[in-house]
């Protein structure tokens, strides 16, 4: 037997735990069963100096799930051959893989977060992206131009696993960027199946197609290497299920906004820092989130990542999430019935890999009842994009109709339980069943004659899977006994006999128990597959329902968080009133969140710097306008009075001095990166958020370059793009002195008693000064730090500067500055 465990292990890579059949058991031995024991908590043993530990092959997918949540591959080795006709050992076999990336089960989900594999194909020319869900079927791929753009993309995704040719695993540089961007598993495949040629025949083949022509797919060298890569990991290294991956959609990035990682992390789209660290989150995604339907939940994270770009599109999202303001009657009715809606998406596809039970189909039975009435609900809306999502929501009424008339209303989970099937959808089960009924009845009766004809008041028929049917006698009343109950076993206090009555009747019984479970099992099947079959269906549905459940969920969030429409245009303005961060005023608690204006254009108010001291508000307010962009262009109302926004191409954002050291980056190196990622991308139509330039490094060096950044931001035609730029750097507002295009504002405070007050509003005009002592003194500074610091600072504001052109820090008394000095001082003088 170990010789054939081995023959089976050699078949999976070395990190994958196999579970091996040994009877009513899954054993783990060697490697994997320290492993396994260490993560499950289960006991280790050793026989003939193997270590070895098991679990019970019923309750087998919860020990799978631990493992698989804690980052390990599973192969499942069943017994394929009924061990009755072995001749020798068990045949024994592979059934399946189970890896992070490819879990279809429950309770390992995130139910609100695709559970993406993603694939990564690369050649001279760039590099080729897929992404498969594999727990809803969804498949989709994108070119991407360089190494950046591959882990901007699984920073969005977040992907639970990423497979990529062995050949580019040896490419340092790569997987260095790779493994340092994301916690996601590698895995190395065979180079082969990434080949162009390769993956598009796997792929035509699969989908029955001649070429990928229609899913616009053919040609696309490294996209489909990479589909195709990732499709040979699932399908044939893993031997999953893949029927219900029914196609291949081609996205697009000059279809979305882009937003990098820098931004999406900035903005704590999706995860905010603070649930990073283990705390609740306090992302853009959580506080928008009131869909009703996991697929809902789903997409809107994609809708939050991946904002259109094209105005009609937004314009549409916009029309429809109004017309569920003007019609509260229709808003309710939708989000009563979506929320009845159950993952259909899920559902559907764990059905089609054989692994969804009665409850599941039931649950899809439900959900489509509640369907039709949704689809009844957007019959002939006006509104055209409702209408068409209504028309896309299949309510599949004869599935509904089989399933009702097939399935009980409660079924068990377990089909071995028996009880799936309704009483009267099958004649011969209801028959079986009647037998195994009056079998029963049959039984209580022969049990009470034959107490009556012996006399023996505690005679007892009773069962067990060694005899079967037995009748019980105690030792007191064996006397008793009729001569012709025949003895098959003697107890300590009683006898066991049988009768060839009772041996027919077990017969009847057991023999109508057996087949009725065979013929139930096979009569769910065949529901099973009529549910199958329409998978197609279901995803098209399920994807309608999760963009209608997302446009309900905008409108009862414009009613909960006050948010408006916004009007879009395809010129390069943005004017807002009354903006508000939409997550600092919801954790403001009970604090009035002070509402900005912003405007904003490639002309006279192209580069807005904003100066105030620190805790002001500065940060805030960039963050604001940007999020109340990206919001809108999701399709979401917004947290402002009024809102004009000029469709944005790109979000980008610097923000705070995040230290990276995870990356071994110093703060000053990863602020730089992601200025040069702006300033080499940006376009006119580009929306650019900075905050803080320049200050990782010293004074001087800080100021040039922020003063540099600013000026190309301004005089290069190509990216002169909307720019807000928040900084402590005073010196930057003289910028405005000689560019047409700069405007100065401030956050207005208030100082009493050398004390300040913040006001969190924004006003036209410089800030007359910094007002770091002051913080530093709110701070809770020593006062006789915070009174020398004042004495210093008032040294520095003489011009007191060192022959060297050091800040003259230690000097009490004020001198006259060197030549040198007026050098360097007069790049910033009035
Ligand atoms: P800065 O960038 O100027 O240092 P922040 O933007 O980080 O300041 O703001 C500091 C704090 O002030 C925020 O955490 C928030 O709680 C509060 N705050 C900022 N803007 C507003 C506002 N408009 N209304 C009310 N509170 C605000």
């Amino acid at each position: 037997m170990m010789k054939q465990y081995r023959g089976i292990k050699s078949q999976v890579p070395d990190d994958v735990i196999l579970f091996f059949r040994l009877g009513d058991f899954y054993e783990m031995f060697f490697d994997d069963a320290i492993r396994a024991s260490e993560i499950l908590d289960i006991s280790l043993t050793k026989r003939h100096d193997v270590p070895m530990c098991g679990i019970p092959f019923h309750a087998s997918e919860g020990y799978l799930s631990r493992l698989v949540k804690a980052g390990c591959k599973v192969a499942v080795c069943d017994q394929t051959q009924d061990p009755k006709e072995a001749k020798g050992i068990v045949e024994r076999e592979i059934v399946r893989v189970v890896t992070p990336g490819t879990v279809l089960e429950e309770n390992v989900l995130d139910s609100d977060k695709n559970n993406y594999l993603a694939g990564v194909c690369w050649d001279k020319q760039g590099y080729g992206m897929a992404m498969l869900d594999l727990s809803t079927g969804s498949f989709w791929i994108e070119s991407c131009d360089d190494a950046e753009a591959v882990v901007d993309h699984l920073v969005r995704y977040q992907p639970a696993e990423c497979v990529f040719p062995e050949e580019l695993e040896q490419d340092a540089a790569f997987s260095g960027l790779l493994s340092d961007a994301v916690s996601t598993l590698m895995t190395g495949h065979d180079d082969w199946t990434f080949e162009y040629d390769t993956s598009h025949d796997l792929l035509c083949r699969h989908f029955g197609v001649s070429s990928l022509e229609g899913f616009g797919c053919e040609g696309l060298t490294t996209p489909v290497g990479a589909a195709g890569g990732v499709f040979h990991y699932v399908s044939k290294q893993l031997r999953r299920q893949v029927k219900h991956i029914t196609q291949l959609r081609l996205q697009n990035a000059s279809d979305y906004m882009v937003l990098d990682e820098a931004t999406l992390n900035n903005l704590e789209l999706v995860v905010s820092r603070s649930a990073l660290a283990g705390g609740p989150d306090s992302s853009l995604l959580k506080l928008l989130n009131s869909t009703n339907t996991a697929m809902g939940g789903r997409l809107l994270r994609e809708w939050l990542v991946r904002p259109l770009i094209d105005r009609r599109k937004v314009e549409a999202r916009h029309h429809a999430v109004q017309a569920m303001l003007d019609d509260r009657n229709l808003h309710k009715q939708l989000r009563e019935k979506l929320s009845k809606v159950r993952d259909l998406e899920r559902m559907s596809a764990r059905l089609s890999a054989g692994s969804g039970n009665a409850r599941d189909v039931r649950a899809v039975a439900q959900s489509l009842l509640q369907l039709a009435e949704v689809k009844a609900l957007l019959a002939s809306h006006p509104i055209p994009s409702l209408a068409r999502l209504g028309e896309s929501i299949s309510p599949l009424p004869d599935l509904v109709s089989l399933i009702d008339s097939a399935i009980v209303d409660e079924p068990p989970a377990n089909l071995k339980d028996g009880g799936v099937i309704r009483q009267g959808y099958h004649d011969e089960l209801d028959e079986l069943r009647v037998l195994a009924t009056q079998g029963k009845q049959w039984l209580a009766d022969y049990q009470a004659t034959e107490q009556e004809r012996s006399g023996i008041k505690n005679l007892k028929v009773k069962y067990n899977k060694v005899f079967g049917y037995y009748i019980e006698i105690s030792k007191a009343q064996l006397d008793n006994v009729p001569v012709e109950y025949v003895r098959k076993q003697t107890l300590v206090n009683a006898e066991r006999f049988i009768t060839p009555e009772l041996k027919e009747y077990e017969n009847k019984i057991l023999g109508s128990q057996e087949r009725s479970l065979t013929l139930e099992t096979a009569l769910f099947q065949e529901v099973r597959q009529q549910v199958v079959e329409r998978t197609p269906v279901l995803q098209e549905t399920s994807s309608a329902v999760a963009e209608l459940d997302i446009l309900a969920c905008f409108g009862e969030r414009a009613m909960a968080l006050n948010l408006s429409r916004p009007q879009m245009d395809d010129a390069t303005g943005l004017v807002i009133k009354d903006g508000r961060h939409p997550v600092v005023e919801s954790l403001s608690d009970g604090q009035r969140f002070v509402p900005n204006d912003s405007l904003l254009d490639t002309l006279e108010n192209q580069l807005i710097i904003i100066t105030g001291p620190n805790m002001a508000g500065k940060s805030t307010y960039i963050r604001q306008v940007a999020v109340i962009v990206i919001m809108a262009q999701a399709g979401c109302f917004v947290p402002a009075e009024v809102a004009e926004i000029g469709m944005v191409d790109r979000v980008f954002t610097r923000v705070g001095a995040s230290d990276d050291l995870a990356r071994g980056r110093s703060t000053f190196m990863v602020e730089m990166q992601e200025t040069a990622n702006i300033l080499n991308n940006a376009s006119a139509r580009s929306l650019i958020v900075l905050d803080e330039i320049g200050r990782g490094t010293s004074t001087f060096d800080g100021i040039s370059i922020a003063w540099a950044v600013a000026e190309h931001l301004h005089n290069n035609a190509e990216v002169k793009a909307r720019t807000l730029f928040a900084t402590h750097y005073h010196e930057l507002t003289d910028l405005s002195k000689t560019m047409p295009g700069v405007k100065n504002y401030s956050v207005l405070v208030k100082e009493q008693k050398g004390r300040i007050a913040f006001l969190r509003k924004i006003v036209a005009g410089a800030a007359d000064k910094s007002y770091g002592i002051h913080v530093a003194e709110l701070a809770g500074l020593p006062a006789p730090v915070v009174e020398r610091a004042r004495e210093i600072l008032s040294n520095l504001e003489e011009g007191e500067f060192t022959d060297g052109g050091q800040p003259a820090l230690a000097s009490k008394r004020p001198k006259k500055p060197s030549a040198s000095d007026e050098q360097q001082l007069s790049f910033f003088e009035n």
